[in-house]
């Protein structure tokens, strides 16, 4: 299967799936789209069903992925998925209560969402370097403000023609983040912390990837820079197939029948896990609605309700972080899918100028056929927290407590009968304080504290990536100038 950008569509050259997942951007500054959407067959989910995670992944990647065997991508997945990285299953749905399950996405290693990709798509660029006839090893370079680099790392780590390189701001990412990176474990990891601001890093890294010098510099040392971008179609495709997964786990435990109709709300930032989900309904899951819930950054919520785009607004910290973002980058994917290259062109060059755009009536209409959104404030957020533990036991994270909220409203308003998928996307550890203060309306003064004292309050159990994460050996401690990362970047690729 061929792969195209979305601003030029089959007006452009074809890539494969490894060319695709090794460039991450196509040289038009559009994001790779396969050149169509395979269906799922008659009986598929019912066989799928009888399958371990990773074979369904293996099996579902296949129909995208077509120049990697079914072999290479079981090997794979087995790795990225297995028992002692995914601890208590890769992907599982626990009912909530009422009509509501949970997707839990956060059994793996950082205890967040991100690991569900980027414990496989580094596998995946291996091969691609492989399979392109790449020799030089690749330097993958990350400014994080503090998750992605983690999960980055770990994804990483330790595998072969790639090295790791990660750039924080000192003062700029919290006491938990900053030790589990630098505790990192992995033979071909770096981890940096720079004088700055998060924005010093960020501009950083950029200046070190325009540099014409360093890439030839880099060249000569055999190696050459690569990104952990989520707009990577190589961190999408393995996003496709946990809704597939989800659904068949439904079915199996009684929870609906094989065609039932369910809908999905999703957590929502850069519209890469929602968009995954519209894949999988493309394919012929069966989901109904997909609700995309925001925090107080609702900027989709507004698209979803006018057709218009616009990002001219104040940004706003909340305690879901991992959603405040006023560009969501794989809404290009939607828009390519359903109105095709020129209008998407036309939209991302207005995104640029003028920081918003509005799409055709036609196209509004076909994505108000599937997509509904909302929001929820902080207070709504904290509400349906503290509700969702006391009503039914069930703890969850900042995240995944904006979309029930929004789940439980669009239930009321659209009343509708089918089951609700509400997505997951961290563990209640990883945001420990917030979760305590909305359960117990009372603010823990340390972050690490707030881990056992949310433990000891709900006697439930420490997601296994931060437990005794004070007591790890620390690798990683050097600051430097933020003038020196060029010379920190030569450095470690020698
Ligand atoms: C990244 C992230 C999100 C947002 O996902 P997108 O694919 O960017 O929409 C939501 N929750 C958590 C915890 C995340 O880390």
């Amino acid at each position: 299967m061929n792969y195209f950008s979305t601003r030029s569509g089959k007006n452009g050259s074809p890539v494969t799936a490894a060319q695709a997942i090794k460039q991450g951007l196509a040289d038009d500054g559009g994001l790779f789209m396969p050149e169509g959407i395979p269906s799922l067959q008659d009986g598929d989910i019912e066989r799928l069903s009888k399958l371990d995670y990773p074979h369904r992944a293996a099996e579902i990647l296949g129909k995208f992925l077509t120049d990697y065997t079914y072999d290479e991508l079981l090997e794979d997945a087995e790795t990225a998925y297995s028992p002692d990285r995914f601890v208590g299953g890769a992907a599982p749905v626990r009912h909530i209560g009422g009509n509501f399950y949970s997707l839990e996405l956060w059994h793996g290693p950082t205890a967040a969402f991100k690991d569900m990709a980027l414990q496989i798509m580094p596998r995946l660029l291996s091969r691609a370097l492989k399979k392109t006839g790449e020799e030089r090893t690749a330097t993958i370079l990350v400014a994080t403000s503090g998750d992605t680099g983690k999960a980055a790392l770990e994804g990483y780590r330790d595998v072969e023609q790639i090295k790791i390189q990660v750039f924080y701001p000192q003062n700029g990412v919290s006491r938990v983040q900053k030790l589990q990176m630098a505790t990192q474990l992995g033979e071909n990891v770096d981890v940096c912390a720079i004088e700055g601001n998060f924005d010093d890093a960020q501009t950083g890294v950029k200046r070190i990837f325009a540099d014409k010098q360093i890439a030839e510099n880099l060249n000569e040392r055999g190696c050459f820079l690569s990104s952990a971008n989520s707009i990577n179609w190589g961190r999408l495709a393995p996003q496709i197939v946990y809704y597939i997964s989800a659904y068949c786990d439904m079915v199996s435990s009684g929870a609906i029948s094989c065609g039932d109709v369910i809908d999905v709300c999703v957590p929502t930032g850069n519209f890469g896990n929602i968009f995954a989900g519209y894949i999988a309904r493309r394919m012929g899951l069966p989901i109904g609605r997909l609700v995309c819930a925001s925090n107080c950054n609702n900027v989709l919520t507004d698209f979803l309700e006018s057709g218009k785009y616009d990002r001219n607004r104040a940004f706003h910290t909340t305690m879901s972080p991992s959603m405040d973002i006023l560009i969501s980058s794989n809404l290009e994917r939607l828009l390519y899918t359903v109105a095709g290259h020129e209008e998407t062109a036309r939209c991302m060059a207005e995104l640029n100028t003028k920081g918003e755009y509005t799409v055709s009536g036609a196209t509004f209409e076909a994505i108000k056929d599937v997509f509904c959104g909302g929001y929820s404030t902080e207070e709504q957020t904290a509400a349906a927290i503290k509700s969702t533990w006391e009503n039914y036991g069930y703890l969850m994270d900042t995240h995944t407590g904006v979309a029930y909220s929004c789940a439980e409203r669009y239930s009321k308003e659209s009343g509708t009968q089918n089951k609700i998928l509400v997505v997951s996307t961290a563990s209640a550890y990883k945001f420990a304080a917030d979760v305590y203060e909305s359960i117990y309306d009372e603010k823990p003064e340390d972050a690490l504290a707030a881990v056992d004292m949310l433990s000891d309050k709900t006697n439930t159990e420490i997601a296994y990536p931060l437990r005794d994460i004070g007591k790890r050996a620390v690798r990683f401690e050097r600051v430097i100038d933020k003038c020196d990362m060029e010379k920190v970047v030569l450095d470690f690729a020698k």
